[in-house]
């Protein structure tokens, strides 16, 4: 190790899901939507006045945040807006788990959490989810620095109800209570009513997944003005300009396109419930999926054979080798074609390999 190693801010990144070159694969391993994004939000890009990019953007995104603001009436002051809900997650760790108690997380959620923690050097805990991959809502009941829940979770697809969430909420309300809804547009319901009673949540939501915009990398968040002050200066202390030009333009079309989006959506949740169908016929057992994925265990066949074998086919699920869910395999919702092209060959290979 060389002498200034020792000063280095050391961390264990994130890993992604694989983003292979190759086009032929089915990828139901991101998360990603299989549809285009609204051809309103192409249009924008399409024609896009090139001379608009010599300037910076404009730091506030105003034009996105207004958009937001209306479709889900709440006043722009209380939208703050990122690259992804990443960035926005990433400030927001930042910003309101600065104490000395652990925040709070399950330990079967989203693995980024723990290394924004790690990053920023917050304690944390891990709360077990039950037998059933359900978040116990008595394990958020304590003193803590802060609680982070995403909803539905993340890779289970299990959605926690908003009366329960509620609960956690008020019971903690001299802390920040993030619930991430990076699936909430597949058949959840939404804690954005909840809004207006308690000035200790933030909700984040994305582009990502629900609007098709994952290479865009837009996400947002709702919380009462204060919070919103709080977060924006931080934001405006480490990069003023997060949000570009053409994204903030693409966006905020994409939010105006609310016909595109809501039959997007039907079609996916109809997939969903068809292979939900399907997996149960071919011996699989899985949580119920609120999301766009469905997390899946086999009887006879481990879920690593099953991801190996899958890939050699050209079909890229999500495979994760951690201690509960090292026999789960994580499938993304794609097209109808795409999801008869997986079970035809799940029924083939589990067939020949009784
Ligand atoms: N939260 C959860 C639970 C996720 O699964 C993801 C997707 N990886 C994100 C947030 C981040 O999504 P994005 O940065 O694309 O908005």
């Amino acid at each position: 190790m060389q002498a200034w190693e020792e000063h280095v801010r050391k961390v264990v990144p994130y890993t992604p899901g694989e983003q292979p070159v190759c086009k032929d694969i089915i990828k139901l391993n991101t998360n990603e939507n299989p549809y285009p994004p609204s051809p309103k939000a192409l249009e924008v890009l399409q024609n896009i006045d090139g001379q608009l990019l010599r300037k910076y953007p404009d730091p506030e995104a105003r034009q996105l945040v207004e958009e937001l603001a209306g479709y889900y009436g709440r006043k722009t002051s209380e939208v703050f807006v990122g690259v992804g809900s990443d960035d926005v997650l990433a400030m927001s760790f930042l910003t309101f788990f600065n104490g000395q108690k652990p925040i709070l997380f399950p330990d079967i959620t989203y693995s980024f959490y723990d290394v924004w923690a790690d990053l920023f050097r917050i304690p944390y805990e891990c709360q077990p989810l039950d037998d059933k991959f359900k978040i116990r809502t008595k394990d958020y009941k304590k003193r803590c620095g802060g609680i982070v829940i995403p909803n539905p979770n993340a890779p289970t697809g299990v959605e926690k109800e908003l009366s329960e969430l509620e609960e956690i909420i008020a019971a903690n309300r001299d802390v920040i209570v993030i619930i991430d809804e990076a699936y909430i547009d597949f058949g959840g319901t939404s804690a954005v009513k909840l809004l207006p009673e308690y000035d200790n949540l933030l909700v984040v939501q994305t582009f990502s997944k629900s609007r098709s915009l994952a290479g865009m990398r837009i996400g947002y968040a709702f919380g009462n003005e204060k919070l919103i002050k709080y977060l924006n200066d931080a934001k405006y202390s480490f990069n003023s300009y997060t949000m570009n030009t053409i994204t903030a333009a693409m966006g905020a079309a994409a939010v105006r396109d609310d016909a595109y989006f809501k039959a997007t959506i039907d079609k996916i949740i109809s997939t969903r419930e068809w292979t939900k169908q399907e997996l149960a016929r071919l011996g699989f057992t899985f949580p119920d999926s609120k999301s766009n994925f469905i997390f899946a265990s086999h009887a006879r066949r481990p879920a690593a054979e099953i991801f190996e074998a899958l890939k050699v086919q050209g079909i890229y699920v999500r495979y994760f080798d951690k201690p509960r869910i090292n026999n789960y395999l994580r499938i993304t919702i794609g097209t109808d074609r795409e999801m008869k092209a997986l079970i035809e060959f799940l029924e083939k290979y589990l067939g020949e390999n009784v």
